[in-house]
């Protein structure tokens, strides 16, 4: 019994060292562990104006909720994968494949009372794979403005979040199409 623990501990000792040692040495070592290598994705929010905490918050609500993804701001000089920009139309996200494109954090929106934060999760949203779904309810994050301008939910449902995991699993290839979402249609 003893013994058999020790292995066992042993065992996890070396699994924790392999998560190290994969999350020091980056992409080679992700290679041979994908399991634990989650996607990065960097965005570029210094053009999003009123919206930079929105969209900071929207991106750390999928962080907490997805697994296999994750959104980080851009280092300074580095590529972007996502561009958030701030303008007066509807917020829109553009998305040129899976993971990358452009969001407009558009003041039409939230002038007529929509939550930035929402607004932010619901176009990052697109950007990691998702279509608008207009179901009119608030616990959905791509039911966007389908929902009543006063729904404050800002976080993927378990659904939202199995998807995107699901979309990021495995082979990073991108598969999904170009396309571009508007908030009010
Ligand atoms: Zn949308």
């Amino acid at each position: 019994m003893t013994s058999r623990r020790r292995r066992w501990l042993s065992a996890g000792t070396l699994a924790a060292a392999a998560f190290l040692a994969t999350q020091l040495a980056g992409a080679p070592a992700a290679q041979a562990e994908p399991q634990l290598a989650a996607r990065i994705l960097y965005y570029n929010a210094s053009g999003a104006a009123e919206f930079v905490s929105a969209v900071n918050q929207g991106a750390a609500n999928w962080n907490a909720s997805v697994t296999n993804v994750q959104l980080r701001p851009v280092p300074a000089g580095g590529r972007a994968n996502i561009t958030v920009v701030a303008d007066n139309g509807w917020p829109r996200a553009q998305v040129t494949s899976l993971g990358n494109g452009r969001i407009w954090m558009g003041r039409q929106a939230v002038q007529q009372g929509h939550y930035p934060p929402r607004i932010a999760a619901h176009e990052f949203g697109h950007i990691l794979g998702l279509p608008d779904r207009r179901t009119g309810l608030c616990t959905d994050l791509m039911s966007g403005s389908s929902a009543p301008a006063t729904c404050r939910n800002d976080r993927p449902n378990a659904a939202e979040a199995r998807e995107v995991n699901a979309l990021f699993a495995g082979s990073l290839v991108s598969t999904a199409t170009a396309a571009t979402f508007t908030w009010e249609f």
